[in-house]
């Protein structure tokens, strides 16, 4: 097992990477911005160093700085945590050539996986359900095209190959918009990912968002630990993640996690990663892999009892997964609400300091946060201040709990999102479960359009 591992991120995620780190007996090193010397977590790690000014490009993004904090502080490895670095497979690579271990994928898996259209193709190789689409890149006559979208069926989505963040993808309804969105979709790639390949796949009208979580060590052992659904989402944000997945079956989630588990032994895939899936229809569509720790980990963590960030220490320490696909039982049902710095219904960040900070407790409740009374939420990064989650025998009481949850805590100072996770957990559709992706900004723009 490592001695000292370097923590390349921020925020929740450092904190929760620096208690996983401490609970292994491993010595920790965080790196922090000048905008993130006091954190909590800069506090409690055994070293830390100043990586750079505020802006992420010239701290958290800043790889020779970060090596050469590894190098002068002696850390055997580096856990980039979810964001940032954590799929660059540059980064990856650099780390392993200077000397370290990646707390991750190989470089080649994140380069894989980062290339929507290569990642489609090795799952739907390795026999991964995959959204109906073009396979590879679009062929250049405009006839071709025509016939290709007619045979996926309209409306047809075009994505960019290096898409991220929910941008980079245009829906085309009808015939005659085709050429014109393709290649406004295809400057606008150019622009943002520096790469304009695109491809096209049938678009899903009503689907949830379904994901299976993984982890694969090097020995050739690979599990799955259930499904999260992540419907609940604003411009492709995930806002709420529940898991289990309201609906699903048994035998349905063995089919599909078993799936992924094939791919992950056919791609010697190393560490903790997410197969993410539309689902509609009784039907999986895979759209993507997240190669990496996710935001959402720990409702999975409180069904399964696994704590997924101690064991991609221990898969990156080259030791063997503990466990089978038989010893993994979901106890319960968990829920999470994302907890961000911002106005609840315009949703404008509110960055600022906290002049009163009460966090929840009591039965079944987590709270992985990094604030404290009178922090100042820094302007410069992600909204996310604090994640609470809650588990209960049954989905009702996880729901119960939440409220309870919500209602006893106190975040003055800033404007957050508790009020509107206040209402959905009221919500009829969402208490009922199973809603699509598009539930929320409906929900939004009817509440919007009403008389108040
Ligand atoms: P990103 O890497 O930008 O997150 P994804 O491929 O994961 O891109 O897609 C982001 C979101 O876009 C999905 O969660 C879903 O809401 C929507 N989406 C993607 N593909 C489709 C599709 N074929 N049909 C309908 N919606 C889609």
């Amino acid at each position: 097992m490592f001695e000292k591992i370097l923590i390349a991120n921020r925020g929740e995620i450092a904190l929760r990477v620096l208690r996983a780190c401490r609970e292994l007996g491993i010595k920790t090193v965080a790196v922090h911005s000048e905008a993130d010397a006091d954190a909590k977590y800069v506090v409690l790690a055994d070293e830390s160093v100043c990586i750079g000014p505020p802006a992420s490009q010239n701290s958290y993004l800043n790889i020779p700085a970060i090596i050469s904090a590894a190098e002068v502080t002696g850390a055997e490895a580096i856990h980039p945590g979810y964001g940032f670095l954590s799929e660059n497979a540059d980064f990856a690579e650099r780390v392993e050539n200077s000397g370290f271990v990646f707390i991750g994928p190989r470089a080649e898996t994140i380069r894989l996986m980062g290339d929507k259209i290569s990642a489609k193709s090795t799952m739907k190789a390795a026999g991964v359900p995959v959204v109906p689409g073009s396979e590879g890149q679009l062929p250049q006559d405009p006839k071709e095209l025509k016939k290709l979208a007619e045979s996926i069926g309209y409306p047809v989505l075009i994505k960019a190959a290096a898409g991220g963040g929910g941008r980079g993808m245009r829906v085309v309804e009808r015939e005659e918009d085709l050429l014109g969105f393709l290649d406004l979709t295809r400057s606008e790639a150019r622009n943002a990912f520096g790469n304009d390949t695109v491809y096209m796949e049938k678009y899903l009208g009503q689907p949830r968002h379904i994901e299976i979580q993984v982890l694969s060590d090097e020995h050739g052992n690979a599990v799955y630990l259930g499904e999260r659904d992540c419907s609940m989402q604003r411009r492709h944000q995930k806002i709420i993640e529940e898991a289990p997945a309201p609906g699903i079956s048994d035998k349905l989630r063995q089919k599909i996690g078993e799936s992924c588990v094939a791919a992950c032994k056919r791609i010697k895939y190393r560490g903790a990663g997410t197969f993410e899936f539309l689902y509609e229809n009784g039907e999986f569509y895979f759209i993507e892999m997240n190669a990496r720790v996710q935001v959402e980990h720990p409702v999975t963590e409180l069904i399964t009892g696994i704590d997924i960030v101690q064991e991609q220490i221990r898969i990156a320490a080259g030791e063997k997964l503990s466990f089978r696909q038989k010893d993994i039982v979901l106890r319960g049902h968990a829920l999470e609400c994302r907890i961000n710095a911002e106005d609840p219904f315009t949703f404008a960040p509110s960055p600022g300091r906290i002049t009163q900070y009460h966090a929840p407790g009591g039965p079944g409740t987590r709270v992985d946060s990094h604030i404290y009374h009178n922090y100042f939420v820094p302007p410069y990064y992600d909204s996310l201040i604090a994640k609470v989650l809650t588990h209960g025998a049954t989905r009702d009481q996880a729901i119960a709990r939440m409220r309870i949850a919500l209602s006893e805590m106190v975040v003055e100072g800033i404007k957050t999102n508790i009020p509107l996770h206040q209402q959905l957990l009221q919500d009829k559709a969402f208490v009922a479960g199973a809603t699509s992706i598009h539930y929320l900004e409906e929900k939004l723009a009817r509440d919007k359009a009403k008389p108040s």
